[in-house]
């Protein structure tokens, strides 16, 4: 596997990181990573100790003392040459991204490009973090705002996008000024340790403090919650399941930190009578199993007109049964592994509790086994007839598992099942009928973060401010002005007349 030389990827890695410096501590255990692939482990990975932590913070803390001071366009240009060392390692990294993870290489590439994309976003973003300059109610006085770096920010990643959220965080929060911790999923520790090791060489070149960008895993329990107690971390970007964020998120506000939270998702697709087949089908096909369904905008309802029940059923059952599952490093393959064998239990748990609940498996929802399955994490994608007050189908299953749901009446019956989940990130529908789409992209349409019209539920540009509502948990990440909240708002009012007037007309002689 030529791509772990190209990483540095070893047989055995150290869990923490001040940037350009491993630290070597080996009693803690180690995180042996096996790939879901073909259920062969890749390398093992020792874990961080809190005195490692301890280290790794202090390093970013005096770091961000000097990074403040570089003007951000300058710390852009770091970012540019992070960018472009992503870009040289493109196909190793993607490569390790879905061999480590599961997703097709295509997947795994575009997740690598999603990141070049993020540093080039935020290079330009470096020369445009601006406030705004206000009018005072005062005779000669000035008023602006103006955004200042937080400090040092934590980034908790989820296993299914390893790397491409970690950048849209700490590229961000890089041209803002932080410094960046990063504490990637024990599942998938392996790419953060081949990013580290690829930035590297952008820090030694240009002198840069140890600690800009710097690296922990260990057991979330123990170096995860010193992160989110951690009163040097005032701000702390978690990604995950919203049972993972409600706790890190209370956990954070108890000590007045900052966090952005981006979790779980129950994205449904709607398909009016006026939908256009050709293009809702493969968009219902690969938000359901594209990634194994592991992604936080996977495709899991899809809310179907009556009149057109029947039919949008029928193709899709045949679309179904022709999807080849194997490895995903295979390219006439559409469906990979799930990541471990829980989340192959997880899937066949809510298979099984859906029908207890009157579900009706349509096709699909085996576990393979045999020769190319031998990590025990393949399955069959599966079709499930349902109804969206069914315990299993208000739930995030993080599997290819697809409910199809039939309204009757107009959009507004369709929307108010759509929004009938706890959980609001992202959304479809699929319509020629401009009524229709308007009244869903009103503000009595969808609830979700993120809502489209004849596009799929899954994937999204950088270019947009990512996140979502409700349990989904209100964060906003990468692009329009999602570089806000890694800043620090300040007020600001200057007199420059001979007078001293209060605000409001307050009159105070002496
Ligand atoms: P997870 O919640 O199990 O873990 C997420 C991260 O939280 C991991 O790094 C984990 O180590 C860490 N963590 C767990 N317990 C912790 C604790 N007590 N303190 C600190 N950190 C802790 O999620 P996962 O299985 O890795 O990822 C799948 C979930 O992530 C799905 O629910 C998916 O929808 C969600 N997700 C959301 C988005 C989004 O942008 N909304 C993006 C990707 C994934």
């Amino acid at each position: 596997m030529d791509f772990l030389n190209s990483l540095a990827i070893e047989a055995n890695n150290y869990g923490a990181s001040t940037g350009t410096q491993w630290l070597t501590t080996t009693d803690e255990g180690v995180f042996e990573i096996k790939s879901p692939v073909d259920g062969k482990t890749i390398a093992n990975v020792y874990k961080c100790n809190a005195s490692d932590y301890q280290k790794v913070i202090n390093s970013a803390k005096s770091a961000f003392v000097e990074w403040r001071q570089v003007p951000a366009p300058q710390r852009g240009d770091i970012v540019r040459q992070i960018g472009n060392k992503l870009r040289e390692f493109k196909q190793p990294l993607g490569e390790l991204v879905a061999y480590e993870m599961g997703k097709s290489l295509q997947e795994g590439l575009g997740e690598v490009q999603e990141m070049i994309d993020i540093c080039d976003f935020a290079v330009g973003l470096s020369r445009q973090l601006n406030g705004s300059t206000l009018h005072s109610e005062r005779p000669l006085h000035r008023m602006y705002d103006q955004y200042h770096p937080l400090g040092v920010v934590g980034v908790i990643s989820a296993f299914n996008f390893p790397v491409a959220v970690w950048s849209w965080n700490a590229m961000i929060a890089a041209i803002c000024g932080n410094a960046t911790v990063w504490k990637p999923s024990e599942k998938t520790p392996l790419t953060a340790i081949a990013c580290q090791n690829i930035i590297k060489e952008v820090l030694i070149d240009n002198k840069l403090p140890e600690g800009i960008f710097s690296l922990v895993i260990g057991d979330a329990n123990v170096i995860g919650e010193d992160m989110l107690e951690d009163k040097n971390v005032p701000l702390v970007s978690v990604t995950g399941s919203t049972r993972v964020g409600r706790h890190a998120g209370q956990k954070v506000a108890a000590r007045f930190g900052k966090s952005i939270l981006e979790l779980g998702g129950n994205n449904a697709m709607i398909l009016t009578p006026d939908a256009d087949l050709k293009l809702a089908v493969p968009a219902i096909v690969f938000g359901a199993v594209g990634t194994a369904g592991q992604r936080c905008t996977s495709t899991r309802r899809v809310i179907i007109h009556e009149s057109i029940y029947d039919q949008v059923k029928a193709v899709l059952t045949k679309a179904y049964k022709g999807l080849r599952i194997g490895s995903p490093l295979d390219e006439n393959n559409h469906v990979g592994p799930l990541i471990d064998t829980d989340s192959v239990q997880a899937f066949t748990n809510a298979i099984k509790a859906v029908k207890e609940e009157g579900g009706k498996v349509l096709c699909g929802g085996n576990v393979l086994s045999g020769e190319g399955y031998e990590s025990g994490c393949y399955v069959e994608p599966v079709m499930i007839e349902a109804e969206n007050h069914y315990q299993t189908v208000q739930h995030e299953t993080f599997a290819p598992i697809l409910y199809l749901i039939k309204y009757k009446g107009d959009v507004n019956d369709a929307i108010a099942l759509q929004n009938d989940v706890v959980q609001g990130l992202s959304s479809a529908i699929f319509s020629n009928n401009m009524r229709e789409c308007e009244t869903f992209l009103s503000h009595w349409g969808s609830d979700c973060g993120i809502a489209n019209v004849n596009i799929g539920t899954s994937g999204a540009e950088i270019g947009g401010a990512f996140g979502g509502e409700k349990e989904t948990g209100g964060g906003r990440e990468s692009g329009s002005d999602a570089w806000k909240a890694y800043m620090r708002r300040q007020t600001n009012t200057i007199n420059f007349s001979t007078e001293l007037p209060l605000a409001q007309g307050i009159k105070f002689d002496l």
